[in-house]
């Protein structure tokens, strides 16, 4: 196993090769790295640019030992992997971000509890592990809550909303009865997301955040700076280096909260990988979140998040990929596809981002 920092041709093992894990693949191809993937479709996005892949389910302990053979240090394009397979198979191979960061962030209820106990504000919530409990956790709440399930939720999926009206078994079976979150409905301003990386010789660094805008649950755009005032950006920067510091993290994280009328900041969830709303990254900043990934776990640098551009990132979901030709003419706009075979409805085909002149000066 080669030390830390990595050296152009070692190999970094990525769990997970959608499109998150095939930018992550293009950016440390920039610095020579090699790298192997694991995921159970062998024409998945990252394929396209891997050098080696694992075909295999996640769970499985044999193709994540493969996986941990070929690689230096093993990453994660998604958080529902599981934390005691992976910590076996893994044995002496670092794995950035820690299991930890797993843990904390697959099971909405640990992930409350753990905001909450360093002190982070979030909604109101309430574990529910039966449909017999909801009346009671709702009118603790008063009212108005979402009902969630507390493992493998996505894009708004795994979601119901409560009123007095619902009724509870209704409500409990839409998200498959399982083991679930009830959280007060934030009335927010807006949303907005950070995101922030830690380095091996734990520095800090985040980017400005953007505000986001989600349609039916799925993230549709992030803008920067949106309309964030500066003091808000510092809070919830800090907020971020707060929960990179308190889990140990190595690596990019992403932290989507709420913004309060009154400015109030709440933390909605926190993704420990690249993040969405961070693809603006690549057209505004010199080093993108997937480098700044690639250079925090292979214990280099991290690289500077300054913001050249105002940016405007847009998801280009289901058949809006076939605005292709129409994109790619479009003068200040940098598009990316995900080379994924099929387009399905809801699916996340590729994003463009289109830049502006900086409206305030660095
Ligand atoms: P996912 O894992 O699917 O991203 P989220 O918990 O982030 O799940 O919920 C998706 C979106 O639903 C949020 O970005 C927000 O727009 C809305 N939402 C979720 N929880 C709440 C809440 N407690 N109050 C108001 N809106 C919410
Ligand atoms: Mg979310």
């Amino acid at each position: 196993m080669t030390g830390f920092p990595l050296q152009p041709g070692a190999t970094i093992g990525i769990v997970g090769g959608g499109q998150l894990g095939r930018m992550l693949a293009l950016a440390a191809a920039r610095f020579g790295y090699r790298i192997a993937v694991l995921d159970p479709a062998a024409d998945c996005p990252a394929s396209q640019v891997a050098n080696e892949m694992v075909v295999g389910p996640y769970g499985d302990e044999a193709a994540m030992r493969r996986l941990a053979g070929l690689s230096d240090v093993v990453t994660y394009e998604f958080e529902n992997v599981a934390v005691e397979p992976i910590r076996k198979a893994l044995g002496d191979t670092p794995l950035s971000p820690p299991a930890e960061a797993l843990e904390v962030s697959q099971d909405r209820v640990v992930e409350k509890a753990f905001l909450n106990g360093i002190g982070v504000a979030t909604a109101e919530w309430r574990a529910i592990d039966a449909a017999e409990e909801l009346a009671h956790a709702l009118l603790d709440l008063g009212g108005d809550c979402i009902l969630k399930t507390r493992r493998f939720g996505y894009d708004g999926k795994g979601q119901a909303r409560i009123s007095a009206q619902t009724t509870f078994s209704d409500a409990f079976e839409a998200i498959g009865s399982a083991p679930a979150i009830l959280e007060k409905r934030v009335p927010f301003a807006f949303e907005l997301s950070v995101i922030a990386a830690r380095g091996r010789d734990g520095s800090v660094a985040a980017y400005d955040p953007a505000e986001n805008v989600h349609t039916l649950g799925i993230l549709k755009t992030s803008t920067v700076p949106g309309r964030i005032p500066p003091e808000i950006a510092d809070a919830a920067k800090a907020v971020a280096g707060q929960i990179l510091t308190r889990l140990a993290y190595v690596g990019v994280i992403g932290v989507e909260f709420f913004v309060g009328n009154d400015g109030t900041l709440l933390v909605n969830e926190i993704a420990p990988r690249v993040h969405n709303s961070g693809h603006w990254t690549e057209a505004g900043c010199l080093v993108s979140q997937f480098e700044q990934h690639v250079r925090a776990i292979a214990g280099l640098p991290l690289g500077p998040t300054a913001r050249h551009f105002d940016c405007v990132m847009e998801n280009l979901v289901g058949d809006e990929v076939r605005r292709f030709d129409a994109l790619v003419a479009e003068p200040a706009t940098m598009v990316h596809l995900y080379g994924k075979a099929e387009t399905r409805s809801g699916r996340k085909m590729g994003h463009v981002t289109r830049v502006a002149p900086l409206s305030k000066p660095l």
